[in-house]
């Protein structure tokens, strides 16, 4: 439909990027869902139909009125988005006017500007992303490969469109190990060589220094940074990463040593056995592990770039102090209930980050605090307290924590028990 419409007016429209790739890799799979489509309009008169995407994407959205129509004016892009089954997930199509892009000074956000296909598959990643399907005659169907996309899926390489892409965006070293390790791809030699001349010569630092990187792209380096971490092939593509010294685009001194791998793998683990439900952000908090190696000042600072969460940065600006509250108290507890009460306060998220860099005894502490003491409560409850005629009120909360204590410390272990030690 989208074709018959962009041919009435005299355009060309074209299916580009992750979606060629996907459908060019598929005959390697049983069963490929496109989720993402990207189209680009054009042909058109230029300075007349920027907004070509745009209208195309309207007139799709008055025939298909389920879809959600979005339109994002800076970049004349457009977005639809059909809602499917709860099983197949969700249709998104995007459409936009074929451009191009300049960067005005490095990591900026991109400038861009109407032009042709090519212009547009050119300003794009790798060459496997830079593949394009025409949809409108002549020559429908026709596959359009500038840049050698087709034999670089066949030999399966991860390879750049020009010497300078790294510098331009930082974002694209995460999405060349992203494709590498999610496609079982390698990154082909001169690529990774651009990246190593992109991170040495240091205009990451620069910026991060200056504090200039363009929001846009904190946000979309925070984009592949989640996408990564939560992905099934974290652990192989984080060691891609800091083998290329890629981490140093987070922070200089950001370096994925041995205790910090051990530390990074521990927390998930923990995460998996205590959180099997997923309710907290694992990905996020591996990426806290990560961010704690620094000084605590720099720790606060990375996260503020990063447009962390505001827990997250709490987190991290405590952490030190935690750290030492926890440690000192728990060095005066003789007993199990005055550990137990060391602990309770603090949420499970911090409780991880403090174990994984603490002591072996420490860490076994807390351990047993989560898996099994946290778990221990008192024989009687509030209700029974009222059956047994004590008056409602706050002593409650007293009489249910000298019971626990009791509990914990082994002094008593029924409800009979409890009876007579509250006499
Ligand atoms: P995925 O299947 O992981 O979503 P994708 O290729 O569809 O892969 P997107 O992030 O949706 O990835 O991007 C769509 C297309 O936009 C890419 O195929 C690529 O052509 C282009 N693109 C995305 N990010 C960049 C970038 N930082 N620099 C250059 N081109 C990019």
């Amino acid at each position: 439909f989208a074709a018959k419409e962009a041919e009435k007016r005299g355009w060309h429209l074209y299916i580009v990027g992750g979606a060629v790739r996907d459908l060019l890799l598929s005959e390697e799979q049983e069963f490929l869902l496109l989720q993402d489509i990207d189209l680009v309009v054009d042909g058109f008169h230029r300075s007349a139909d920027v907004g070509a995407g745009v209208e195309l994407a309207s007139t799709l959205q008055e025939n298909f009125p389920n879809a959600r129509l979005s339109i994002h004016g800076e970049f004349q892009t457009a977005a639809l988005l059909w809602h499917k089954d709860p099983q197949l997930g969700s249709l998104w199509v995007d459409i936009a006017t074929s451009r191009t892009e300049f960067y005005p000074y490095p990591a900026a956000n991109p400038e861009v500007e109407a032009s042709s296909i090519r212009q547009d598959l050119y300003r794009r990643d790798f060459t496997i992303n830079a593949l394009a399907v025409r949809l409108t005659p002549p020559r429908k169907g026709e596959l359009l490969d500038f840049f050698g996309g087709m034999l670089d899926l066949r030999s399966r390489q991860i390879r750049v469109l020009h010497a300078n892409s790294f510098i331009e965006d930082p974002t694209r070293i995460y999405r060349a190990v992203r494709f590498a390790v999610r496609l079982g791809f390698e990154i082909d030699p001169q690529t990774e060589t651009y990246i190593n001349y992109a991170i040495e010569s240091g205009i990451y630092e620069r910026l991060r220094i200056e504090n200039h990187p363009a929001p846009a792209l904190t946000t979309r380096l925070k984009a592949e940074l989640k996408y990564i971490l939560e992905s099934y092939y974290w652990k192989p593509a984080l060691k891609l990463l800091a083998d290329l010294d890629a981490l140093k685009c987070l922070h200089s001194q950001l370096i994925l040593d041995d205790i910090l791998w051990w530390q990074i793998r521990y927390v998930s683990r923990c995460l998996r056995y205590l959180d099997p439900e997923n309710q907290l952000e694992h990905w996020l908090l591996r990426l806290e592990v990560l961010i704690t190696q620094l000084d605590p000042t720099e720790r606060s600072k990375i996260a503020v770039n990063l447009q962390l969460p505001k827990e997250s940065l709490e987190r991290l600006k405590k952490l030190s102090q935690i750290e030492l509250e926890i440690k000192q108290n728990l060095l005066k507890c003789t007993q199990l209930s005055e550990i137990v009460n060391v602990l309770r306060p603090y949420r499970l998220p911090n409780l991880i980050l403090v174990s994984v860099r603490s002591s072996c005894e420490i860490r076994r502490t807390i351990w047993e605090y989560l898996t099994k003491w946290s778990k221990i409560q008192a024989p009687l409850t509030g209700n029974d307290l009222k059956v047994m005629g004590y008056k409602p009120g706050p002593q409650y909360k007293t009489i249910l924590d000298r019971l626990l204590n009791a509990t914990l410390d082994g002094e008593i272990s029924s409800r009979d028990d409890a009876e007579v030690f509250l006499k």
